[in-house]
């Protein structure tokens, strides 16, 4: 599927729950989120039927991300049925690792390649400030599982957030000394809760590049970050820079939340219903959300907030 500016659009992310056993500060607010309840939520069945029909159109990656996907009832069958849908290269997650030491191996099982799990801060006190409730203990669990379950490579996404974590860039970015373990520092985003962070939070990733000793740049780019490299690492270390650098011109995918919509870009509140349609009725809503994607996005950047119109957890980054 081509989109009107030549972009070839073959990757979907799918929310599958906006719920989360974390709260972090610039993600979801301290009450949590409203339950949606059963009704108010695809059902496996649904977004399996999503994800075929945008495979027909030519999807070939799908990331599972949320809220935080593993809470999702019937997870493992999902990732199974979006995993064995034919066109499907790649299925991939994005969590925040505190279930993986109970479910990586089946995930692994399921079909799910590789993960990215988020970690901004390696002190258990400032985990548990950033995250509310969680434990450092657990999320570092759960990349030890991810590990024990062979799903590498791995990444650790970490928000740049100055005043919280930029005293601790080299000793995050130190994971990456080990084979097959990539981490990526993202730009915080003035999008939902981000925005209470704003602007004294914002540290740009070029910023944060000269505060790690050492880096070497690989002058290339994965997906959406570019990638360096510390002196004598197997893995690599990336910016991703959606608030200083817009990837605009490279986006290659499309967004479907819990409740069934299609986001053409993130940051705009264009969304296209998707739920109870079928066969060419959901096709030309796919078509839709591709001819809706904008050139770039102008709206977001260190002045101007995100009008995304959802939070982050609903989303799915
Ligand atoms: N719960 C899972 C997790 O944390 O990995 C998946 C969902 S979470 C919304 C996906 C990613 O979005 C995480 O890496 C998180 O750090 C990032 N994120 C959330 N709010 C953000 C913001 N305001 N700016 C930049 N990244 C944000
Ligand atoms: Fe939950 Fe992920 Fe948002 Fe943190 S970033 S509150 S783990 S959805």
């Amino acid at each position: 599927m081509k989109d009107s500016f030549g972009r070839e659009i073959r990757y979907l992310r799918v929310s599958v729950t906006d719920r989360c056993n974390l709260r972090c500060a610039y993600c979801m607010p301290e009450a949590g989120v409203e339950d949606k309840g059963h009704d108010g939520v695809l059902r496996v069945e649904e977004i399996i039927r999503i994800v075929r029909a945008a495979a027909e159109l030519g999807i070939s990656k799908v990331r599972l991300t949320g809220g935080e996907p593993l809470l999702r009832p019937g997870f493992v069958k999902l990732c199974e049925g979006i995993a064995a849908i034919p066109g499907i290269e790649e299925t991939v997650l994005t969590t925040n690792g505190l279930l993986l030491p109970r479910m990586a191996e089946d995930l692994k099982k399921a079909g799910i390649k590789r993960v990215n799990i988020s970690l901004d801060t390696l002190d258990e006190g400032k985990y548990r400030r950033i995250t509310r409730v969680g434990s450092l203990e657990g999320a570092l669990s759960g990349i030890e599982a991810a590990k024990k379950a062979g799903l590498y490579p791995i990444k650790i996404n970490a928000v740049l957030i100055r005043g919280f974590n930029d005293d601790e860039l080299p000793a995050l970015a130190a994971l990456s000394m080990e084979r097959d373990v990539h981490v990526r520092f993202i730009e915080l985003m003035p999008i939902g809760e981000g925005l209470r962070f704003w602007p004294g939070g914002y540290l740009s990733a070029e910023e944060a590049t000269g505060m790690i000793p050492g880096l070497e740049s690989l002058d290339k780019t994965d997906g959406v970050a570019q990638v360096w490299r510390l002196p004598g690492a197997a893995g690599t270390v990336g910016f991703i820079k959606p608030v200083s650098h817009h990837f605009c011109s490279g986006c290659n995918r499309l967004r479907l939340t819990a409740d069934g919509m299609l986001k053409p870009c993130l940051h705009s509140d264009r969304e296209i219903p998707v739920r109870g349609l079928e066969g060419e009725a959901l096709k030309e809503a796919f078509w839709q959300a591709i001819r809706a994607k904008p050139a770039e996005n102008r709206e977001m950047s260190e002045a101007l907030p995100s009008r995304a119109g959802r939070r982050m957890n609903s989303i799915g980054g």
